[in-house]
């Protein structure tokens, strides 16, 4: 297949110099013609193929950086070039600055340079528009494959349920054995899995989900976050100390605060000491009109200093104690920064460990929306 050739559209009102530009550069490019602004539009509109344009600047109706200026919008690919007769300072100016033109030659042209000029013109032209597809190409996939391992997540977790629904039938039951060792191991790996499905959907969520702004009631919000992790680890045995002192409502994002306090309460259960007589976790919560702060403390196993600096990234574990995934702090970081917050945390191991919650109350925006 014989490559098509480039298309080049020429406008100038000295129809000569239309002549003498088509037979200098047909064999190369496949050349169009205009011999006004107004024409050239038309045959802009018409040949969509077209990727480079070289304007007379001197023209009656309109001067070429005008022209070049205005299909900015409609064409913003198009490789733009103009053709001026003398030195014009305010063109070149406004050449540069209003209509992003590509090169300025001078009339009388130089074949020679003009050639290469128009080579290099198209060149950039095919670069650009192959990395715009590509750049597509890159957002298309990363969206099918976010899709993808959502909604793979979203139906993992039913039957995961289910199953930990059984096994909690399974133990109430009077006739099953009470010294059966499998259910007690099956229960543990079923609610890991389900803690990094439940991990990968809130992932997902948190980078998708639009900001929705309500007033939170952060004692219940507190209270399903510990619910929720007595029904699924059944840990009974954990002293919770809550402190609430709510100066101004909490207004922020209610599934993001959800996602941070029920992966911080969670790893305060986490990685208690297992011989501990006195597993304590401390969770306070204080806000004023533009700040809420959050406090999530345990007598745990602790983090050593050197794990420290790298424990919000993806996939990092500082222990091997109780196999986790990793990315639980690494979301929480990613909703936190959502939220314009931050988040730091104070540990020393084997003693225990801190995370601490800063993040903008937006009470007083919201009583302003509201009136
Ligand atoms: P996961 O808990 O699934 O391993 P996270 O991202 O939630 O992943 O936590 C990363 C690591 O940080 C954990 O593996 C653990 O070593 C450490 N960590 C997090 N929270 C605590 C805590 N409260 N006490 C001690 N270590 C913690």
């Amino acid at each position: 297949m014989i490559p098509q050739k480039a298309k080049i559209l020429i406008i100038d009102d000295e129809e000569q110099n239309l002549i003498s530009f088509k037979a200098a550069f047909r064999r190369t490019f496949d050349i169009f013609t205009a011999n006004s602004a107004a024409a050239g539009l038309e045959v802009l509109r018409s040949e969509p193929e077209i990727c480079v344009v070289v304007s007379d600047h001197r023209m009656p109706e309109k001067t070429g950086v005008k022209f070049l200026e205005e299909i900015r919008t409609d064409f913003p690919e198009i490789m733009r070039i103009v053709l001026t007769g003398y030195a014009d300072l305010e063109a070149t100016q406004d050449a540069i600055n209003k209509a992003d033109v590509y090169r300025f030659l001078n009339k009388p042209w130089n074949e020679t340079d003009l050639l290469a000029t128009l080579n290099s013109a198209v060149e950039h032209f095919n670069t650009k528009r192959e990395l715009e597809h590509k750049k597509k190409e890159l957002e298309n996939a990363f969206s099918e494959l976010s899709r993808f391992v959502y909604s793979a997540s979203h139906d993992l977790r039913a039957p995961l349920v289910s199953v930990i629904g059984l096994i909690n039938l399974a133990k109430m039951d009077p006739n099953f054995p009470k010294d059966d060792i499998y259910l007690p191991l099956i229960e543990k790996s079923i609610q890991k899995l389900d803690e990094f499905v439940k991990n990968i959907v809130d992932y997902y969520q948190n980078k998708e989900r639009k900001e929705s702004i309500t007033v939170i009631n952060m004692e219940e919000l507190v209270e399903d976050a510990v619910h929720t992790l007595e029904f699924y680890r059944q840990e009974s045995n954990v002293n919770f100390e809550k402190e609430f002192d709510i100066q101004f409502p909490v207004v922020s994002d209610e599934f993001r605060l959800r996602v941070i306090l029920n992966n911080l309460i969670s790893n305060a259960v986490k990685y208690q000491k297992k011989d501990e007589t006195n597993k304590k976790i401390m969770i306070s919560v204080q806000s004023s009109a533009d700040n809420v702060h959050i406090e999530i403390a345990d007598n745990g196993i602790g983090i050593k200093e050197a794990s420290l600096p790298k424990l919000f990234e993806m996939f990092y574990r500082a222990t091997n104690e109780d196999s986790g995934s990793g990315i639980g702090l690494y979301i929480v970081k990613d909703a936190v920064h959502k939220l314009n917050g931050r988040i730091s945390v104070e540990s020393e191991h084997g003693v225990g460990t801190k995370f601490i919650v800063d993040l903008p109350n937006k009470s007083t925006d919201h009583e302003n929306h509201a009136h």
